[in-house]
């Protein structure tokens, strides 16, 4: 087949999967037109590189030129990009096909993707269920076949708990792996773009495409990203670390049993398990809920009606800016910048931020004592398969909780992902998470290649 008629067949897949797939609610902007143009037109550079024909989707809240960047918000619901980010433009450059935006939690503040003003994303495995959030819409658009990869952003768990709910890879870089150039601002210390797939193979190539330094972002590192090589004799070389503050009781029993299975497993293939502790776990949620309101809330100043956001006229400027605001910010939008203002406010900073960036740098130190001793940790991705639509969304600290076990890797920075590993008594995909040290990434790979191969 020519690679103009594999495009064109893929692209019509899309459109007849679309139509199946629409109460799903996974998209929110479709681009496959001007996808379609864009990649007829592909140089034969493009058409021989290693995401040739990949067909992708992009969580709402990175941009790609000339189309809105909505955040699943009322504020920025008539925003058009005027740059693409610098994610996108590394996938056109390798030949992937971007036909798509997909829907998340409002600026990617929540972990079940119904606080958004599509509506909620559904679970393509069970429609009653959450996807997981934020990036729930980039995971149920792979879940369901619509697209091969998708990018989403994690500031605290947002790729890999929907990878987790829906079954599939999902990736959270070391921090500064990935640019950040084009993404919207959640946590600017904490948000990574990460990749979520169905096969490990076109997440590990996409990483290799989109990942290294760029001028545009000057968090990004100047590391060289190094090409994954899979050897599983060496990998049967790593020593596996199991933390035990998070094999604890009030983890849900199947994904107790799922974590039991795989470590009898690695010991049958002569893996060496190390049972060690970061002893920081229970301070991980409070911490990242201080930083990342703090953060947000100044992230979020920029939404004021005048310079950027639509906005609520008024004849009186404070006025303008507080209608603006009220009207268009959803409430857990404005619960975390209220809360992110205060501690903030001269009088709470010491006792709130400050101390709480001491404790991140506690945290970081935990790791990095772990990784002394062990190559990677493996520990569930999240407490509980999906939970259903509507369960948690009234409570907010309930929904904060999902993210217990994603939250910690976020505060130290280290590389994480979802590995998806069979499904629950009730048939809910189950996922695992894997972490290595900064920048090591290809230990991760390499486990969890050895885990799809042989578990
Ligand atoms: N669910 C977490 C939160 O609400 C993480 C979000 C994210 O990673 N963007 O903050």
């Amino acid at each position: 087949m020519s690679s103009t008629s594999i495009i064109n067949k893929r692209l019509e897949n899309f459109l007849l999967t679309r139509d199946k797939t629409k109460d799903l609610n996974c998209i929110t902007q479709d681009l496959s037109d001007s996808a379609k143009n864009i990649a007829n037109s592909f140089s034969d550079a493009q058409r021989s590189s290693p995401l040739f024909g990949k067909l992708f989707s992009v969580k709402d809240n990175i941009n790609i030129k000339g189309y809105s960047t909505t955040c699943a918000s009322d504020i920025l619901k008539n925003h058009k990009s005027i740059y693409s980010a610098t994610v996108i433009s590394r996938i056109e450059k390798s030949g992937g096909i971007i036909v798509a935006k997909t829907n998340l939690d409002e600026f990617g503040m929540g972990s079940s993707n119904e606080y958004s003003i599509y509506g909620a994303c559904k679970n393509p495995i069970n429609n009653e269920y959450v996807p997981g959030g934020s990036s729930g819409g980039s995971a149920t658009s792979v879940a369901s076949n619509l697209v091969d990869i998708s990018l989403g952003s994690d500031t605290g768990g947002s790729v890999r708990q929907p990878a987790s709910f829906c079954g599939i890879y999902g990736l959270k870089p070391t921090y500064g792996r990935i640019s950040r150039y084009g993404l919207t601002a959640f946590a600017s210390s904490f948000d990574q773009i990460g990749i979520l797939s169905k096969e490990l193979k076109d997440l590990t190539t996409t990483f290799e495409c989109i990942a290294g330094y760029d001028k545009f972002d000057n968090t990004t590192s100047k590391k060289s990203v190094e090409k994954f090589n899979y050897s599983s004799s060496d990998t049967k070389k790593y020593v596996v670390g199991i933390p035990a503050e998070y094999m604890s009781d009030s983890i849900h029993l199947d994904v107790k049993n799922k974590m039991n299975k795989i470590i009898k497993f690695l010991k049958q293939n002569n893996f060496k398990i190390k049972n060690i502790s970061l002893p920081l776990t229970k301070k991980c949620i409070g911490t990242y809920y201080i930083l990342t309101t703090a953060e947000a809330s100044s992230n979020l100043s920029r939404y004021d009606g005048v310079l950027y956001g639509n906005r609520v006229d008024s004849d009186e400027i404070v006025e303008m800016y507080k209608k603006t605001r009220t009207k268009n910010f959803g409430d857990e939008v404005k619960r975390r910048i209220i809360l992110g203002t205060f501690i903030l406010s001269s009088g709470y900073y010491d006792s709130y931020y400050n101390q709480a960036l001491k404790v991140r740098r506690l945290i970081r130190n935990d790791f990095t004592n772990a990784f002394k001793e062990v190559d990677v940790l493996l520990t569930p991705t999240s407490p509980s398969p999906a939970f259903k639509i509507g369960e948690k969304n009234k409570n907010p600290v309930n929904m904060y909780l999902s993210d217990i076990f994603t939250v910690p890797m976020s505060l130290a920075g280290v590389p994480a992902m979802n590995v998806p590993i069979g499904a629950s008594s009730e048939d809910l995909p189950i996922g695992l998470q894997l972490a290595a040290n900064h920048f090591n990434e290809n230990k991760i790979f390499s486990l969890a290649r050895f885990i799809k191969d042989n578990f």
